[in-house]
């Protein structure tokens, strides 16, 4: 198995969402919020983060899409795996995301969200990677911003691996674990 080398510590990340949550927690006051998490990644960020959420009318769900390969990178096409179990018309939306990086995942999430006409459509992502993007999406709220390595932990994978990390970590390169 792959190294991991800490990026992010534990006390970092709940500092960090301590933070975002109170500024969900001001533009939301006195609206319900719909949290939509987006599996499996954001899994543990998503759990986090609502629970910072307390004073808030909060309902959350999830969707689960599965990234495309490497051919397909370019056409941006998402399959959704899972979907949200609670209707999106008319609500308040918070969608959170581990990862922006091409930003094909959250531009293909919000076309389709937005086609479900939601009262309002905002987005946060845990880390966010400004050089590798190949669309523009707009993001509300971003926890960190990481260079080009390979993440893994607090929710992210690699093979299904490191989920359960509490930190977010990078594999280390000698290690020659190449993009899936
Ligand atoms: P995008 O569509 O913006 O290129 O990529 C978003 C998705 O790609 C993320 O939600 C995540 O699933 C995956 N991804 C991007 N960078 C990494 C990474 O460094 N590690 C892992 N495990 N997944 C990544």
């Amino acid at each position: 198995m792959p190294q991991v080398e800490e990026l992010i510590s534990p006390q970092a990340l709940a500092a960090r969402v301590k933070e975002l949550a109170a500024q969900i927690r001001r533009d939301y006051q006195g609206r319900s919020l719909l949290v939509v998490g987006v599996l499996k990644g954001a899994f543990v960020f998503t759990a986090d983060l609502v629970r910072a959420l307390d004073g808030l009318d909060v309902q959350v769900d999830f969707i689960a899409v599965s990234s495309y390969g490497a051919a397909t990178e370019t056409s941006g096409t998402v399959r959704i795996l899972k979907d949200l179990d609670m209707p999106v018309e008319g609500r308040h939306v918070l969608l959170v995301e581990d990862i922006l990086d091409t930003g094909l995942t959250l531009r293909y999430l919000l076309d389709y969200l937005s086609r479900q006409r939601p009262a309002s459509l905002r987005v946060c992502v845990l880390l966010d990677k400004p050089s590798r993007r190949k669309v523009e999406v707009p993001v509300d709220y971003v926890g960190f911003a990481i260079p080009d390595r390979f993440i893994v932990g607090y929710g992210i994978d690699w093979a299904e691996q490191y989920r359960h990390l509490p930190y977010v970590g990078a594999l280390r390169e000698e290690e020659g674990a190449d993009r899936e």
